[in-house]
Parts: structure tokens; C-alpha cells; sequence
């Protein structure tokens, strides 16, 4: 269906937990979140249910995240559901990786399609400075259980912040020799991440994706590289999405930029968010929500059809700059 600015939503990426196993600069405070009730927390029946109403206004992708779904109990059973579902096209997830070594196999048999798993340093010692409590060799590990389970394509996602000084050709290069689809995300200073924490960082963060592609270029130069070119639509990685894509000239895989804040891709905007507790976003900047777990629990799956219309209705054409959250990024899901 189409909301009110008459794009297609097709695409909702559900929240399964705010719980987490890293506790990333960028995404919660040091000491965690007060983590949500039993009873806040959509069951998995739930969701599924959710899920099938949403496919009546269109919806034909989901991808689950968090928090970090991989801990959410059930999970490889909702992955079942969900991919069996009439209306269901395909099943992606967003992990940190740690748990991909002993769920992979079982979540590729239970039929989730794509997997995205976030990487953000190759420095051991600044991959536990920014996840807190993170080792780099688990979510290295992780990456190649999910290209031994045959996961294609297996997408990196790299969330650039000025201050943190990373390596970006280091990662461009991850792309050459295996398939991994890298994509650059611009650091979006949002909740109590964005300062408060004691990382300092803000806006003056961002590294825009031009700038990036340009650093990228010049350092793959000096070291007798060639430069990235512009990716053809058949060598993009399925479910492109927002990220513009690049390669470097006979790599097997790609490299990306999703630009939030430098590029606004609202006007290509296809998708809902729903949380662990049973709120659906209509945009990750605004903090409107619509409680459709209230609606699931009081008035059934019409209800939650409702919720969803209102949704397609509320949906802004655009953030406007307005990138600020009250909630955390692991409430939210990314
Ligand atoms: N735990 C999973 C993971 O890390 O992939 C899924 C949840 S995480 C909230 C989803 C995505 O949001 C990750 O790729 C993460 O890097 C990204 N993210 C979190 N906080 C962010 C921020 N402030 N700016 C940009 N991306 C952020
Ligand atoms: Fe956890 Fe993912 Fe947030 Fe890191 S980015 S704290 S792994 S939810």
C-alpha cells in the first residue's frame, strides 16, 4: 500500500529485544537499558500476528534486529513462521554476529534469507572501546560461520564516527577477496547516545558519505589500488535499499554508503518499525508511536489492522534534520 506521500511500504523491521550482549557507544548507555518487563515485551505469537496483518497492507520484507535478536528466546522459530508466512518474501536480520557460530546453520534452515552484521573497527582494542564489553574475533567469528552457512550476500555494516579515527579502506578492502557487501553508515546522533553518555560525540561527527568515498579513494591510490567505481544494478547486493553502491574492479563484493543524514533518502522511504514492546514507528526520527500491542491484546488482529492504516498515515514526507530520538537505538532497532 501507499502512505500519504505515495510511496510503497513494503518493508517493516521488527525489534525483538532491547536486551544486548554488547553495550555499543553509539546505541545505549554504559549501564544498559532498564530492560523492559515480561509483560511489556511482545510474545513471539504476538509478533507473528502482527506480522500477518501487516502483510495485508502490503508488507512483503522483514528484517528482525534488536537489541540483539539473536538472544531473544524463540527466535529461530519466529524465523520459521515468518518465512512460511503467506505474503512473507524474505526474512533478513541485522546482528552483531557473536551468536552466529553456533545459529547459523539453523537459522539459514529455518529459511531467514540475508543477514547484515555490524562491524565497525578491525582494531581489537577499539572494537571493545566501542562496544564496551565486545571481543573482535567473536563478530569475526560470526562472519564467516554465516558465509559457511551460505548466507548470500552477507552485508557488513560499518557506522563511521569522526572521532573514532577507524580504518575506512581497511574495511573497503574486506570486499575483495570474499563476498561481503561493506556499507558506510553515517552516525546519527540520536538518544542517550549522542553525548550524554560521555563519548562527546554530536553532529560535527558525521563523516558524509561524499567525504568518505573521496578518503577512501585517495588512501586505496596510495597503496597502487584502483579507485571504487559505481556498481551496476546487476552486481548490487539484493535488498539494496537506501545505500549507493561501489566496487572495486573485480572484487567480489561491494562497498556502500547509506547517507541518513548527508543524502536524505526519505522520499525512498519504504518501510515501518516496530518495537519489542509493540510500538509501530512510522519514521525512526519521530518519536510518535502507535500502540499496536494494546490494540493486539484489546481488540485483536482488526485492531492492529488500524493501527497499521494509521501508520501509512502518519508517516512524514521527510526528517527534516530532526534526528533526535527519546529512545536509545537499541530500542528502536536501527
Ligand atoms: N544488535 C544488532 C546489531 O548491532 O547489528 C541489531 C540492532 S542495532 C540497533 C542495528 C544497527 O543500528 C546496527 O548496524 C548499528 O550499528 C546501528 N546503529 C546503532 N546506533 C547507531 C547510531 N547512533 N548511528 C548509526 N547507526 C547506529
Ligand atoms: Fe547491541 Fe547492536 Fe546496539 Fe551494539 S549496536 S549495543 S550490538 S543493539
Amino acid at each position: 500500500m501507499k502512505d500519504s506521500h505515495g510511496r510503497v511500504i513494503d518493508y517493516l523491521r521488527i525489534s525483538l529485544t532491547d536486551r544486548c550482549n554488547f553495550r555499543c557507544i553509539y546505541c545505549m548507555p554504559a549501564e544498559g537499558v532498564c530492560p523492559m518487563g515480561h509483560d511489556e515485551i511482545l510474545r513471539i505469537e504476538e509478533i507473528e500476528a502482527i506480522a500477518r496483518v501487516a502483510t495485508r497492507i502490503g508488507i512483503r520484507s522483514v528484517r528482525l534486529t534488536g537489541g540483539e535478536p539473536l538472544v531473544r528466546k524463540g527466535v529461530v522459530d519466529l524465523v520459521a513462521a515468518l518465512s512460511d508466512m503467506p505474503g512473507v518474501e524474505n526474512v533478513s536480520m541485522t546482528t552483531n554476529g557473536v551468536l552466529l557460530p553456533e545459529m547459523a546453520d539453523d537459522l539459514k534452515a529455518a529459511g531467514l534469507s540475508r543477514v547484515n552484521i555490524s562491524l565497525d573497527t578491525l582494531d581489537p582494542e577499539q572494537f571493545t572501546f566501542i562496544t564496551r564489553v565486545g571481543r573482535l574475533e567473536s563478530t569475526l567469528n560470526g562472519i564467516d560461520a554465516a558465509l559457511e552457512a551460505g548466507f548470500n550476500p552477507v552485508k557488513i555494516n560499518a557506522v563511521t564516527v569522526r572521532s573514532l579515527n577507524q580504518d575506512y579502506l581497511a574495511f573497503a578492502k574486506l570486499s575483495i577477496d570474499r563476498p561481503l557487501h561493506v556499507r558506510f553508515i553515517e552516525y546519527m546522533p540520536v538518544g542517550d547516545s549522542s553525548g550524554s553518555d560521555g563519548s562527546g560525540w554530536g553532529k560535527q561527527d558525521v563523516v558524509p558519505s561524499e567525504e568518505l568515498l573521496q578518503i577512501i579513494n585517495e588512501r586505496a591510490v596510495a597503496e597502487g589500488l584502483p579507485e571504487l567505481v559505481s556498481t551496476s544494478d546487476d552486481d548490487k547486493p539484493l535488498g539494496w535499499g537506501p545505500a549507493r553502491y561501489f566496487q572495486f574492479p573485480g572484487a567480489q563484493g561491494t562497498v556502500g554508503f547509506i547517507s541518513p543524514l548527508s543524502r536524505h533518502f526519505c522520499s525512498q522511504c519504504n518501510r515501518l518499525r516496530l518495537t519489542a514492546d509493540g510500538k509501530l514507528r512510522p519514521c525512526l526520527f519521530s518519536d510518535r508511536e502507535i500502540d499496536v500491542r494494546a490494540a493486539l491484546r484489546n481488540g485483536g488482529e482488526e485492531a492492529v489492522h488500524e493501527c497499521f492504516l494509521e501508520a501509512l498515515n502518519l508517516k512524514p514526507d521527510d526528517h527534516h534534520d530532526k534526528v533526535g530520538t527519546e529512545r536509545n537505538m537499541s530500542q528502536i532497532g536501527g
